[in-house]
Protein backbone atom coordinates (compact mmCIF):
# COMPACT_ATOMS: atom_id res chain seq x y z
CA UNK A 1 0.00 0.00 0.00
CA UNK A 2 1.51 3.72 -1.06
CA UNK A 3 -0.16 5.16 1.86
CA UNK A 4 1.79 5.14 5.11
CA UNK A 5 -1.30 5.04 7.09
CA UNK A 6 -3.04 2.14 5.59
CA UNK A 7 0.38 0.20 5.61
CA UNK A 8 0.57 0.66 9.47
CA UNK A 9 -2.75 -0.11 9.70
CA UNK A 10 -2.11 -3.42 7.93
CA UNK A 11 1.01 -4.30 9.45
CA UNK A 12 -0.54 -3.92 12.97
CA UNK A 13 -3.14 -6.50 11.62
CA UNK A 14 -0.41 -8.98 10.47
CA UNK A 15 1.84 -8.75 13.57
CA UNK A 16 -1.48 -9.03 15.71
CA UNK A 17 -3.02 -12.12 14.30
CA UNK A 18 -0.61 -13.95 12.47
CA UNK A 19 -2.29 -16.79 11.67
CA UNK A 20 -5.54 -15.44 9.79
CA UNK A 21 -4.65 -15.66 5.99
CA UNK A 22 -8.56 -14.98 5.90
CA UNK A 23 -9.11 -12.50 7.68
CA UNK A 24 -5.68 -10.13 6.25
CA UNK A 25 -6.76 -10.89 2.85
CA UNK A 26 -10.38 -9.07 3.23
CA UNK A 27 -8.35 -6.32 5.26
CA UNK A 28 -5.90 -5.68 2.29
CA UNK A 29 -8.64 -5.54 -0.02
CA UNK A 30 -10.42 -3.38 2.50
CA UNK A 31 -7.55 -1.18 3.23
CA UNK A 32 -6.54 -0.60 -0.44
CA UNK A 33 -9.93 0.48 -1.50
CA UNK A 34 -9.13 3.60 0.49
CA UNK A 35 -5.87 4.73 -1.28
CA UNK A 36 -7.60 7.52 -3.36
CA UNK A 37 -9.48 8.94 -0.32
CA UNK A 38 -7.44 8.66 3.19
CA UNK A 39 -5.64 11.55 2.49
CA UNK A 40 -8.87 13.74 2.20
CA UNK A 41 -9.69 12.41 5.73
CA UNK A 42 -7.08 13.28 8.60
CA UNK A 43 -9.51 12.60 11.34
CA UNK A 44 -9.27 9.25 10.50
CA UNK A 45 -6.54 8.55 12.12
CA UNK A 46 -6.71 11.23 14.50
CA UNK A 47 -9.70 9.11 16.22
CA UNK A 48 -7.78 5.76 15.15
CA UNK A 49 -10.74 5.14 12.90
CA UNK A 50 -8.99 2.24 10.77
CA UNK A 51 -7.44 0.89 13.84
CA UNK A 52 -10.94 0.41 15.69
CA UNK A 53 -12.32 -0.86 12.09
CA UNK A 54 -10.14 -4.03 12.04
CA UNK A 55 -10.43 -4.79 15.13
CA UNK A 56 -13.67 -6.68 16.51
CA UNK A 57 -15.81 -5.50 19.40
CA UNK A 58 -15.27 -8.48 20.91
CA UNK A 59 -14.27 -12.60 19.83
CA UNK A 60 -16.29 -15.17 22.72
CA UNK A 61 -15.61 -18.43 21.92
CA UNK A 62 -16.66 -21.69 23.53
CA UNK A 63 -16.67 -25.03 23.97
CA UNK A 64 -19.93 -26.88 22.44
CA UNK A 65 -20.22 -30.57 24.50
CA UNK A 66 -23.43 -32.73 23.18
CA UNK A 67 -24.38 -36.19 22.74
CA UNK A 68 -24.40 -38.25 19.51
CA UNK A 69 -26.60 -41.08 18.70
CA UNK A 70 -24.48 -43.58 20.61
CA UNK A 71 -24.32 -41.85 23.82
CA UNK A 72 -20.80 -40.65 23.43
CA UNK A 73 -20.40 -36.95 24.20
CA UNK A 74 -18.84 -34.78 21.22
CA UNK A 75 -16.66 -31.63 21.56
CA UNK A 76 -16.91 -28.96 19.48
CA UNK A 77 -15.69 -25.22 19.37
CA UNK A 78 -17.86 -22.48 18.76
CA UNK A 79 -17.60 -18.88 18.19
CA UNK A 80 -19.18 -15.73 17.95
CA UNK A 81 -17.22 -12.30 16.20
CA UNK A 82 -19.43 -9.24 17.20
CA UNK A 83 -17.43 -7.37 15.25
CA UNK A 84 -19.08 -3.45 14.58
CA UNK A 85 -22.12 -2.41 15.97
CA UNK A 86 -21.94 2.00 14.77
CA UNK A 87 -24.54 1.71 12.57
CA UNK A 88 -27.35 -1.06 14.46
CA UNK A 89 -26.97 -3.99 16.58
CA UNK A 90 -24.78 -7.17 15.16
CA UNK A 91 -26.37 -8.91 12.20
CA UNK A 92 -24.81 -12.10 10.89
CA UNK A 93 -25.09 -15.70 10.27
CA UNK A 94 -23.97 -18.55 11.64
CA UNK A 95 -21.76 -21.50 9.77
CA UNK A 96 -21.51 -25.47 10.82
CA UNK A 97 -18.68 -26.54 9.08
CA UNK A 98 -15.23 -28.54 9.51
CA UNK A 99 -13.27 -25.25 8.02
CA UNK A 100 -14.55 -22.81 10.16
CA UNK A 101 -11.98 -21.46 12.76
CA UNK A 102 -11.37 -18.17 14.20
CA UNK A 103 -10.07 -16.48 10.71
CA UNK A 104 -12.77 -17.06 9.17
CA UNK A 105 -15.32 -16.41 11.25
CA UNK A 106 -13.79 -12.74 11.79
CA UNK A 107 -13.15 -12.44 7.61
CA UNK A 108 -17.05 -13.38 7.53
CA UNK A 109 -17.76 -10.81 10.55
CA UNK A 110 -15.67 -8.18 9.20
CA UNK A 111 -17.77 -8.57 5.46
CA UNK A 112 -20.85 -8.75 7.53
CA UNK A 113 -19.76 -4.96 8.58
CA UNK A 114 -19.27 -3.36 5.39
CA UNK A 115 -21.96 -5.71 3.73
CA UNK A 116 -24.52 -4.26 6.25
CA UNK A 117 -23.57 -0.66 5.82
CA UNK A 118 -24.48 -1.03 2.29
CA UNK A 119 -28.47 -2.18 2.72
CA UNK A 120 -29.52 0.92 3.80
CA UNK A 121 -30.69 -0.91 7.05
CA UNK A 122 -29.48 -0.02 10.78
CA UNK A 123 -27.77 -2.99 11.16
CA UNK A 124 -23.98 -3.79 12.32
CA UNK A 125 -21.72 -6.69 11.67
CA UNK A 126 -20.49 -10.06 13.53
CA UNK A 127 -20.59 -13.35 12.84
CA UNK A 128 -20.68 -17.01 14.14
CA UNK A 129 -20.32 -20.73 13.59
CA UNK A 130 -18.84 -23.68 14.84
CA UNK A 131 -16.15 -26.57 13.42
CA UNK A 132 -19.44 -28.89 13.68
CA UNK A 133 -19.76 -31.20 10.44
CA UNK A 134 -23.77 -31.84 10.02
CA UNK A 135 -23.01 -34.20 7.18
CA UNK A 136 -24.02 -37.51 8.04
CA UNK A 137 -25.69 -36.72 11.20
CA UNK A 138 -28.79 -37.88 12.23
CA UNK A 139 -31.56 -35.44 12.81
CA UNK A 140 -31.47 -36.06 16.78
CA UNK A 141 -27.54 -35.51 16.57
CA UNK A 142 -28.05 -31.57 15.10
CA UNK A 143 -30.57 -30.74 17.37
CA UNK A 144 -28.83 -31.82 20.32
CA UNK A 145 -25.98 -30.22 18.91
CA UNK A 146 -28.28 -27.11 17.89
CA UNK A 147 -29.40 -26.38 21.27
CA UNK A 148 -25.57 -27.40 22.92
CA UNK A 149 -24.58 -24.22 21.01
CA UNK A 150 -27.43 -22.16 21.46
CA UNK A 151 -26.90 -22.80 25.39
CA UNK A 152 -23.48 -21.07 25.53
CA UNK A 153 -24.37 -18.16 23.20
CA UNK A 154 -27.37 -17.21 24.01
CA UNK A 155 -25.93 -14.80 26.82
CA UNK A 156 -24.01 -12.83 24.12
CA UNK A 157 -27.17 -12.28 21.93
CA UNK A 158 -30.47 -10.08 21.85
CA UNK A 159 -33.07 -8.48 19.37
CA UNK A 160 -30.74 -5.34 20.76
CA UNK A 161 -27.72 -6.43 20.71
CA UNK A 162 -26.70 -9.24 18.27
CA UNK A 163 -29.21 -10.74 15.92
CA UNK A 164 -28.08 -14.59 14.20
CA UNK A 165 -29.21 -15.78 11.07
CA UNK A 166 -28.13 -19.20 8.70
CA UNK A 167 -25.02 -19.38 6.96
CA UNK A 168 -23.40 -23.01 5.45
CA UNK A 169 -24.79 -25.70 6.87
CA UNK A 170 -27.33 -23.43 8.99
CA UNK A 171 -30.99 -23.69 7.36
CA UNK A 172 -34.54 -23.18 8.45
CA UNK A 173 -34.34 -26.42 10.59
CA UNK A 174 -31.59 -25.67 12.55
CA UNK A 175 -32.23 -22.38 13.40
CA UNK A 176 -35.85 -23.88 14.21
CA UNK A 177 -34.21 -25.60 16.77
CA UNK A 178 -31.74 -23.17 17.86
CA UNK A 179 -34.96 -20.72 18.52
CA UNK A 180 -36.69 -23.33 20.38
CA UNK A 181 -34.04 -23.68 23.05
CA UNK A 182 -34.06 -20.25 23.20
CA UNK A 183 -37.60 -19.96 23.88
CA UNK A 184 -36.75 -22.24 26.57
CA UNK A 185 -33.78 -20.50 28.58
CA UNK A 186 -35.55 -16.80 27.84
CA UNK A 187 -38.63 -17.81 29.02
CA UNK A 188 -40.13 -15.15 26.54
CA UNK A 189 -41.03 -15.76 22.91
CA UNK A 190 -38.62 -12.97 21.35
CA UNK A 191 -39.05 -13.48 17.68
CA UNK A 192 -36.88 -10.87 16.41
CA UNK A 193 -33.90 -12.81 18.32
CA UNK A 194 -33.02 -14.69 15.08
CA UNK A 195 -33.78 -14.62 11.84
CA UNK A 196 -34.03 -17.10 8.94
CA UNK A 197 -37.03 -18.89 11.10
CA UNK A 198 -40.14 -20.96 9.86
CA UNK A 199 -42.82 -18.90 8.05
CA UNK A 200 -45.39 -20.68 11.08
CA UNK A 201 -43.60 -18.26 13.81
CA UNK A 202 -42.14 -15.03 12.59
CA UNK A 203 -40.65 -15.90 9.77
CA UNK A 204 -40.35 -13.89 6.63
CA UNK A 205 -41.84 -14.76 3.18
CA UNK A 206 -39.02 -15.01 0.28
CA UNK A 207 -36.21 -15.02 2.87
CA UNK A 208 -35.35 -18.23 1.35
CA UNK A 209 -34.78 -17.15 -1.99
CA UNK A 210 -33.40 -13.73 -0.56
CA UNK A 211 -30.23 -14.29 -1.27
CA UNK A 212 -29.61 -15.96 -4.87
CA UNK A 213 -32.71 -13.44 -6.01
CA UNK A 214 -30.66 -10.34 -4.50
CA UNK A 215 -27.56 -11.36 -6.56
CA UNK A 216 -29.32 -11.63 -9.92
CA UNK A 217 -30.93 -8.29 -9.38
CA UNK A 218 -27.66 -6.75 -8.55
CA UNK A 219 -26.45 -8.40 -10.96
CA UNK A 220 -28.99 -7.28 -13.53
CA UNK A 221 -27.42 -3.88 -12.68
CA UNK A 222 -24.25 -4.83 -13.17
CA UNK A 223 -25.06 -5.88 -16.87
CA UNK A 224 -26.74 -3.09 -17.93
CA UNK A 225 -25.14 -0.51 -16.27
CA UNK A 226 -21.38 -2.05 -17.43
CA UNK A 227 -21.89 -4.39 -20.35
CA UNK A 228 -25.13 -2.71 -22.03
CA UNK A 229 -26.96 -6.10 -21.93
CA UNK A 230 -29.14 -8.38 -19.79
CA UNK A 231 -29.54 -11.81 -18.91
CA UNK A 232 -31.80 -13.36 -21.40
CA UNK A 233 -30.77 -15.41 -23.75
CA UNK A 234 -26.78 -15.88 -21.66
CA UNK A 235 -25.22 -18.75 -20.41
CA UNK A 236 -24.78 -18.98 -16.82
CA UNK A 237 -22.14 -20.95 -14.21
CA UNK A 238 -23.91 -20.90 -10.51
CA UNK A 239 -21.81 -22.91 -8.47
CA UNK A 240 -22.47 -24.74 -5.37
CA UNK A 241 -26.09 -26.09 -5.12
CA UNK A 242 -26.95 -25.07 -1.69
CA UNK A 243 -29.47 -22.39 -0.41
CA UNK A 244 -28.02 -19.54 -2.19
CA UNK A 245 -27.13 -21.48 -5.23
CA UNK A 246 -30.76 -22.61 -5.83
CA UNK A 247 -32.45 -19.62 -5.63
CA UNK A 248 -29.86 -17.85 -7.70
CA UNK A 249 -30.36 -20.20 -10.45
CA UNK A 250 -34.12 -20.11 -10.18
CA UNK A 251 -34.16 -16.35 -10.75
CA UNK A 252 -31.42 -16.71 -13.67
CA UNK A 253 -34.00 -19.11 -14.94
CA UNK A 254 -36.63 -16.54 -14.64
CA UNK A 255 -34.60 -13.48 -16.24
CA UNK A 256 -34.29 -15.16 -19.55
CA UNK A 257 -30.90 -16.79 -18.62
CA UNK A 258 -29.82 -20.54 -19.41
CA UNK A 259 -27.53 -22.05 -16.75
CA UNK A 260 -25.25 -25.28 -17.70
CA UNK A 261 -23.54 -26.15 -14.73
CA UNK A 262 -23.82 -26.61 -11.11
CA UNK A 263 -21.60 -28.13 -8.13
CA UNK A 264 -20.71 -29.34 -4.51
CA UNK A 265 -18.31 -29.96 -2.94
CA UNK A 266 -17.60 -33.37 -4.94
CA UNK A 267 -18.12 -32.34 -8.34
CA UNK A 268 -20.05 -30.53 -10.63
CA UNK A 269 -22.52 -31.64 -13.12
CA UNK A 270 -22.86 -29.94 -16.89
CA UNK A 271 -26.75 -29.74 -18.79
CA UNK A 272 -26.56 -28.62 -22.16
CA UNK A 273 -30.24 -27.73 -22.14
CA UNK A 274 -29.91 -26.06 -19.06
CA UNK A 275 -29.79 -27.65 -15.40
CA UNK A 276 -33.63 -28.69 -14.12
CA UNK A 277 -34.18 -26.99 -10.62
CA UNK A 278 -36.98 -28.97 -9.66
CA UNK A 279 -34.34 -32.25 -9.80
CA UNK A 280 -31.27 -30.14 -8.14
CA UNK A 281 -33.97 -29.12 -5.58
CA UNK A 282 -35.14 -32.88 -5.18
CA UNK A 283 -31.94 -34.20 -4.63
CA UNK A 284 -30.27 -31.25 -2.03
CA UNK A 285 -33.38 -30.49 -0.19
CA UNK A 286 -35.83 -33.16 -0.15
CA UNK A 287 -33.01 -36.22 -0.25
CA UNK A 288 -30.17 -34.21 1.59
CA UNK A 289 -28.04 -36.48 -1.93
CA UNK A 290 -24.90 -35.44 -3.66
CA UNK A 291 -25.52 -33.57 -7.22
CA UNK A 292 -23.79 -36.46 -9.36
CA UNK A 293 -27.61 -38.15 -8.90
CA UNK A 294 -28.35 -35.63 -10.94
CA UNK A 295 -26.42 -37.14 -14.66
CA UNK A 296 -27.98 -40.54 -13.39
CA UNK A 297 -31.57 -38.68 -13.28
CA UNK A 298 -31.30 -36.27 -16.38
CA UNK A 299 -30.72 -37.52 -19.98
CA UNK A 300 -27.91 -35.68 -21.53
CA UNK A 301 -26.35 -34.62 -18.39
CA UNK A 302 -22.81 -35.47 -17.01
CA UNK A 303 -21.05 -35.39 -13.79
CA UNK A 304 -17.21 -34.79 -12.89
CA UNK A 305 -15.63 -35.10 -9.98
CA UNK A 306 -14.08 -32.07 -8.55
CA UNK A 307 -15.85 -28.91 -8.13
CA UNK A 308 -13.18 -26.67 -9.20
CA UNK A 309 -12.92 -27.91 -12.50
CA UNK A 310 -16.53 -26.45 -13.47
CA UNK A 311 -14.51 -23.69 -14.78
CA UNK A 312 -13.53 -25.73 -17.89
CA UNK A 313 -17.49 -25.12 -19.22
CA UNK A 314 -17.06 -21.75 -21.06
CA UNK A 315 -20.15 -19.37 -19.58
CA UNK A 316 -21.17 -15.31 -20.07
CA UNK A 317 -22.16 -14.81 -16.60
CA UNK A 318 -19.87 -16.81 -13.56
CA UNK A 319 -21.71 -16.85 -10.50
CA UNK A 320 -19.52 -18.61 -7.69
CA UNK A 321 -22.05 -19.17 -4.94
CA UNK A 322 -20.39 -22.14 -2.64
CA UNK A 323 -17.83 -21.04 -0.31
CA UNK A 324 -14.67 -18.77 0.14
CA UNK A 325 -11.80 -18.80 -2.47
CA UNK A 326 -13.45 -21.05 -4.77
CA UNK A 327 -11.63 -19.25 -7.73
CA UNK A 328 -7.85 -18.94 -7.90
CA UNK A 329 -5.62 -17.51 -10.34
CA UNK A 330 -6.65 -21.36 -12.50
CA UNK A 331 -9.64 -20.72 -12.29
CA UNK A 332 -9.81 -17.12 -13.19
CA UNK A 333 -7.79 -18.05 -16.00
CA UNK A 334 -10.45 -20.37 -17.37
CA UNK A 335 -13.40 -18.19 -16.79
CA UNK A 336 -11.38 -15.35 -19.63
CA UNK A 337 -10.64 -17.80 -21.57
CA UNK A 338 -14.48 -19.07 -21.76
CA UNK A 339 -15.71 -15.75 -23.02
CA UNK A 340 -17.33 -14.60 -19.49
CA UNK A 341 -18.34 -10.63 -19.32
CA UNK A 342 -19.31 -10.25 -16.04
CA UNK A 343 -18.88 -12.39 -12.51
CA UNK A 344 -21.21 -11.65 -9.35
CA UNK A 345 -19.93 -13.19 -5.64
CA UNK A 346 -22.37 -15.14 -4.16
CA UNK A 347 -21.03 -16.81 -1.93
CA UNK A 348 -18.29 -14.76 0.97
CA UNK A 349 -15.10 -13.97 -1.07
CA UNK A 350 -15.15 -16.85 -3.35
CA UNK A 351 -12.31 -14.58 -5.62
CA UNK A 352 -9.25 -14.47 -4.29
CA UNK A 353 -7.47 -11.29 -4.71
CA UNK A 354 -5.55 -12.57 -7.46
CA UNK A 355 -8.39 -13.66 -9.07
CA UNK A 356 -10.61 -10.66 -9.24
CA UNK A 357 -7.15 -8.29 -10.25
CA UNK A 358 -6.85 -10.94 -13.49
CA UNK A 359 -10.43 -10.51 -14.66
CA UNK A 360 -10.49 -6.68 -13.66
CA UNK A 361 -7.18 -6.62 -16.06
CA UNK A 362 -9.46 -8.73 -18.58
CA UNK A 363 -11.94 -6.01 -18.41
CA UNK A 364 -14.83 -8.63 -16.66
CA UNK A 365 -16.75 -6.44 -14.00
CA UNK A 366 -16.48 -7.90 -10.63
CA UNK A 367 -19.44 -7.84 -8.06
CA UNK A 368 -18.12 -8.22 -4.56
CA UNK A 369 -20.07 -10.31 -2.12
CA UNK A 370 -20.56 -7.77 0.22
CA UNK A 371 -22.75 -6.02 -2.21
CA UNK A 372 -24.05 -8.90 -4.73
CA UNK A 373 -25.16 -11.07 -1.98
CA UNK A 374 -26.23 -8.61 0.35
CA UNK A 375 -30.07 -9.58 -0.45
CA UNK A 376 -29.64 -12.19 2.32
CA UNK A 377 -29.22 -10.01 5.25
CA UNK A 378 -31.55 -7.11 3.90
CA UNK A 379 -34.71 -9.43 4.04
CA UNK A 380 -33.04 -11.37 7.19
CA UNK A 381 -33.12 -7.27 8.53
CA UNK A 382 -36.79 -6.98 6.61
CA UNK A 383 -38.00 -9.93 8.95
CA UNK A 384 -36.91 -8.19 12.29
CA UNK A 385 -38.86 -5.19 11.04
CA UNK A 386 -42.01 -7.43 10.97
CA UNK A 387 -41.41 -9.16 14.18
CA UNK A 388 -41.19 -5.61 15.90
CA UNK A 389 -44.27 -3.91 13.65
CA UNK A 390 -45.99 -7.78 14.43
CA UNK A 391 -47.11 -8.02 11.16
CA UNK A 392 -46.61 -10.38 7.68
CA UNK A 393 -45.86 -8.84 4.29
CA UNK A 394 -46.31 -10.50 1.25
CA UNK A 395 -43.85 -12.03 -0.84
CA UNK A 396 -44.39 -9.61 -3.64
CA UNK A 397 -43.87 -7.04 -1.06
CA UNK A 398 -41.06 -8.05 0.24
CA UNK A 399 -39.91 -8.89 -3.28
CA UNK A 400 -39.93 -5.64 -4.17
CA UNK A 401 -38.50 -3.56 -1.39
CA UNK A 402 -35.10 -6.42 -1.82
CA UNK A 403 -35.18 -5.89 -5.41
CA UNK A 404 -35.15 -1.38 -4.77
CA UNK A 405 -32.26 -2.45 -1.83
CA UNK A 406 -30.25 -4.20 -4.56
CA UNK A 407 -30.53 -1.34 -6.89
CA UNK A 408 -29.64 1.01 -4.41
CA UNK A 409 -26.63 -1.14 -3.31
CA UNK A 410 -25.03 -0.95 -7.17
CA UNK A 411 -26.02 2.46 -7.39
CA UNK A 412 -24.59 4.00 -4.50
CA UNK A 413 -21.16 1.32 -5.28
CA UNK A 414 -20.90 2.34 -8.54
CA UNK A 415 -21.51 6.11 -8.10
CA UNK A 416 -18.41 5.78 -4.90
CA UNK A 417 -16.29 3.83 -7.90
CA UNK A 418 -16.34 6.97 -10.09
CA UNK A 419 -16.12 9.30 -7.22
CA UNK A 420 -13.14 8.22 -6.26
CA UNK A 421 -11.57 7.65 -9.99
CA UNK A 422 -12.06 3.91 -10.01
CA UNK A 423 -15.16 4.00 -12.10
CA UNK A 424 -16.74 0.71 -12.54
CA UNK A 425 -14.68 -0.67 -10.12
CA UNK A 426 -16.97 -1.98 -7.83
CA UNK A 427 -14.96 -3.94 -4.97
CA UNK A 428 -13.77 -0.27 -4.26
CA UNK A 429 -17.10 1.36 -4.93
CA UNK A 430 -18.74 -1.08 -2.19
CA UNK A 431 -16.01 -0.99 0.26
CA UNK A 432 -15.79 2.83 -0.06
CA UNK A 433 -19.75 3.71 -0.30
CA UNK A 434 -20.35 1.73 3.00
CA UNK A 435 -17.15 2.41 5.32
CA UNK A 436 -17.82 6.38 4.76
CA UNK A 437 -21.49 5.77 6.32
CA UNK A 438 -20.14 3.90 9.19
CA UNK A 439 -17.12 6.19 9.91
CA UNK A 440 -19.65 9.11 9.84
CA UNK A 441 -21.35 6.84 12.21
CA UNK A 442 -18.14 6.32 14.79
CA UNK A 443 -17.15 9.25 14.87
CA UNK A 444 -20.33 11.09 15.92
CA UNK A 445 -20.33 8.43 18.85
CA UNK A 446 -16.60 9.24 20.43
CA UNK A 447 -14.35 7.55 21.48
CA UNK A 448 -15.81 3.62 22.23
P1 LIG B 1 -25.36 -24.17 1.99
O1 LIG B 1 -24.80 -24.92 3.13
O2 LIG B 1 -26.83 -24.19 1.76
O3 LIG B 1 -24.67 -24.66 0.62
C1 LIG B 1 -23.30 -24.61 0.40
C2 LIG B 1 -23.03 -25.23 -0.96
O4 LIG B 1 -21.66 -25.06 -1.29
C3 LIG B 1 -23.30 -26.71 -1.02
O5 LIG B 1 -23.73 -27.02 -2.32
C4 LIG B 1 -21.93 -27.31 -0.73
O6 LIG B 1 -21.76 -28.62 -1.23
C5 LIG B 1 -21.05 -26.34 -1.48
N1 LIG B 1 -19.67 -26.30 -0.95
C6 LIG B 1 -19.28 -26.22 0.34
N2 LIG B 1 -17.93 -26.22 0.43
C7 LIG B 1 -17.49 -26.30 -0.84
C8 LIG B 1 -16.21 -26.35 -1.43
N3 LIG B 1 -15.11 -26.32 -0.67
N4 LIG B 1 -16.15 -26.40 -2.78
C9 LIG B 1 -17.26 -26.43 -3.53
N5 LIG B 1 -18.50 -26.41 -3.03
C10 LIG B 1 -18.60 -26.34 -1.72
O7 LIG B 1 -24.81 -22.68 2.14
P2 LIG B 1 -25.39 -21.35 1.50
O8 LIG B 1 -25.88 -21.61 0.13
O9 LIG B 1 -26.28 -20.72 2.49
O10 LIG B 1 -24.07 -20.44 1.44
C11 LIG B 1 -23.17 -20.45 0.33
C12 LIG B 1 -22.28 -19.23 0.40
O11 LIG B 1 -23.08 -18.03 0.39
C13 LIG B 1 -21.42 -19.10 1.66
O12 LIG B 1 -20.21 -18.46 1.33
C14 LIG B 1 -22.25 -18.21 2.55
O13 LIG B 1 -21.44 -17.54 3.52
C15 LIG B 1 -22.79 -17.25 1.53
N6 LIG B 1 -23.98 -16.51 1.92
C16 LIG B 1 -25.12 -17.16 2.33
C17 LIG B 1 -26.25 -16.44 2.63
C18 LIG B 1 -27.55 -17.10 2.91
O14 LIG B 1 -28.56 -16.40 2.97
N7 LIG B 1 -27.62 -18.42 3.03
C19 LIG B 1 -26.24 -14.96 2.65
C20 LIG B 1 -25.01 -14.39 2.14
C21 LIG B 1 -23.93 -15.15 1.84
P3 LIG B 1 -22.00 -29.91 -0.28
O15 LIG B 1 -23.46 -30.20 -0.39
O16 LIG B 1 -21.12 -30.92 -0.89
O17 LIG B 1 -21.56 -29.51 1.10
Amino acid sequence: MKNAYLQRVYDQVLARDPNEPEFHQTVHEFLSSLENLVDDHPEWEKNGILERFVEPDRIVSFRVSWVDDEGKVQINRGWRAQFNSAIGPYKGGIRFHPSVNQSVIKFLAFEMVLKNGLTTLPIGGGKGGSDFDPHGKSDGEIMRFCQAFITELYRYIGQFSDIPAGDIGVGAREIGYMFGQLKRINGQFQSAILTGKGLTYGGSLMRTEATGYGICYYTQEMLKKLCSTEFTGKTVIVTGSGNVAIYCAEKVRQLGGLVVAMSDSNGYVYDPDGIKLDVIKDIKLNRRGRIKLYADEVPGATYTEGCRNIWDVPCKIALPCATQNEVGAEEAKKIIAGGCIALAEGANMPCTTEAVEMLHAAGIPVGPAKAANAGGVSTSALEMTQNSIRMSWSFEEVDERLHAIMRSIFQASYDASVAVGKPGNLVVGANVASFLKISQAMLEQGIY
